[in-house]
């Protein structure tokens, strides 16, 4: 999924938990895939592409256990809640970014092709819905949880226009007609790495910004 659409989490999670502190639950919906650049990076996790690049069905995430698998995810929520439940003493925030590091890989599922293994160790059988097969469909789903995020927030317009914008810039992606900078990363997957670190850290910053007036802010317990 798309990084402004995981930032776009980070709505929901505060609005169930607004005393949970925003900075932790943002890093937290995209903890997953800050270990996916560092671990491409590092040459652990492998990513290939076509020879040319129109869409993002043309990239293909390889290999990824470590990062995207069910196992690992699991693992590392239990960590989290462990952390803060009984070290930290903030059992709700445990429960929150607990639930916060778990959606990634679930909205990953609702999203990529089969490229998702159950836990490090076991290569087969993958899973994913397989809507990244037909991008375009896949950016119409994305960007209506986008705005189901904001609308679940009660977002500014601001908000708003940032989500479907940030969407929208990744367009040529998810276009397989429209040629754009993707086509630049043909058989350079450390370079696709880096740029999804650029858009992680640009969606989780947009959503920070234009939802700061009202971080916090909701009445739900916590
Ligand atoms: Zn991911």
């Amino acid at each position: 999924m798309n990084a402004i659409n995981h930032a776009a989490t980070a709505l929901i999670i505060n609005k169930k938990w607004p005393n949970v502190p925003i900075i932790p639950v943002l890093i937290s919906v995209q903890l997953v895939e800050f270990l996916w650049v560092i671990f491409n990076l590092l040459g652990v996790e492998i990513t290939t592409t076509e020879p040319v690049v129109r869409a993002v069905n043309d990239i293909h995430l390889a290999y990824m256990p470590f990062s995207h698998s069910m196992g690992a995810t699991i693992f590392l929520a239990i960590l989290t809640w462990l952390l803060f439940t009984y070290t930290l003493k903030r059992p709700v925030w445990g429960v929150a970014l607990a639930a916060a590091l778990s959606s990634h890989v679930l909205l990953d599922l609702a999203t990529h092709v089969q490229d998702i293994a159950i836990a490090p160790g076991i290569d087969t059988p993958k899973f994913g819905t397989g809507l990244y097969g037909i991008p375009l469909i896949a950016l119409a789903v994305e960007i209506a949880y986008g705005i189901f995020c904001w609308w679940y927030f009660q977002g500014t317009k601001l908000l708003l226009a940032a989500i479907v914008l940030l969407n929208l810039a990744s367009l040529s992606f998810y276009w397989p007609a429209l040629l754009g900078p993707e086509q630049l990363l043909a058989a350079e997957p450390k370079l696709f790495a880096a740029v999804i670190g650029v858009h992680i850290v640009t969606g989780l910053f947009a959503i920070w910004f234009f939802a700061k007036e009202q971080w916090g802010q909701s009445s739900g317990g916590a």
